[in-house]
């Protein structure tokens, strides 16, 4: 295996023999990694947006200037909030959330950074997870930015907006971070920090377009000169920087690297 060179062969022995050689892999996930579980893009054909409309490009404004009404709509489940909330919560994670999770448990993966915002790398079993985006089953202070569970509140529509406990200054959002939000500052520090740990960044289902999710990748390569592994059915703006791509879904892919690396690890 020349330093760095193209793969397409044996794309998922390569990529098993160099997560089992790198020192800090790092899993980057967008949308795709999801649809196997039956969540749809927001954009294109079923997608949520396509249906009820794209969000407001403004959401955070709109959200900081009338709390309230958010909260209430929010409450009564509307529209796009209750097709939003009965999709997310019907989801069940698919075989690559659980196969990222077992290579963290594995000690071969220390961190997935991910686009998407609906839990499912939590539920299984992942634990040191970086939400880009945020999390729709959390809330958080816009103040102080302490998260929190949804059951912490009681939110009923007469006492709204929801106040932060903690800090006691601050209005209570959902976690999932809106169109003209500022990107929570924890959150986007953790992944420069662990984008420039990685040796080895395996970026799946995301068409690594938005940023800083797109940076992140680039990022590895020009500090570290790390690998990148490509796990993605399409072609993406970073597939030409990557040294292994593995044209297939993520739920078929992660599962065939994981049962490699054991029967390498058995070998060796
Ligand atoms: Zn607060």
């Amino acid at each position: 295996m020349g330093q760095n060179s193209k793969y397409y062969g044996e794309e998922i022995e390569d990529a098993a023999r160099i997560i089992i050689t790198s020192k800090y892999v790092v899993a980057l996930t967008g949308a795709g990694i999801s649809v196997a579980s039956g969540i749809p893009p927001f954009r294109g054909p079923g997608g949520l947006w396509t249906k009820h409309g794209e969000p407001p490009p403004n959401g955070y404004q709109r959200f900081l200037e009338d709390p309230v009404k958010w909260w209430r709509e929010r409450l009564t489940k509307t529209g796009f909030y209750r097709d939003f909330i009965e999709t997310l919560s019907t989801a069940n994670p698919n075989p690559s959330h659980f196969a990222l999770a077992e290579l963290e448990k594995m000690g071969f993966l220390k961190c997935v950074i991910t686009q998407n915002i609906d839990n499912l790398h939590r539920r299984a079993g992942s634990q040191n997870i970086a939400e880009i985006h945020g999390n729709a089953f959390l809330l958080r202070c816009i103040e102080c930015g302490q998260r929190f569970e949804p059951q912490t509140f009681s939110i009923t529509i007469d006492s709204l907006p929801p106040k932060c406990p903690t800090c006691k200054r601050g209005v209570i959002k959902t976690d999932t971070v809106f169109f003209g939000e500022p990107i929570p500052e924890d959150v986007l520090k953790k992944c420069f920090v662990e984008a420039s740990k990685s040796d080895c960044m395996l970026t799946i289902g995301t068409s690594a377009l938005v940023y800083p999710a797109a940076g992140l990748p680039i990022r590895a390569k020009q500090m570290n000169n790390a690998w990148l592994i490509e796990i993605n059915p399409y072609e993406t703006a970073i597939s030409d920087l990557c040294d292994v791509v593995i044209r297939r879904p993520a739920d078929v892919a992660l599962p065939q690297i994981v049962n490699k690396i054991k029967e390498l690890k058995c070998l060796i």
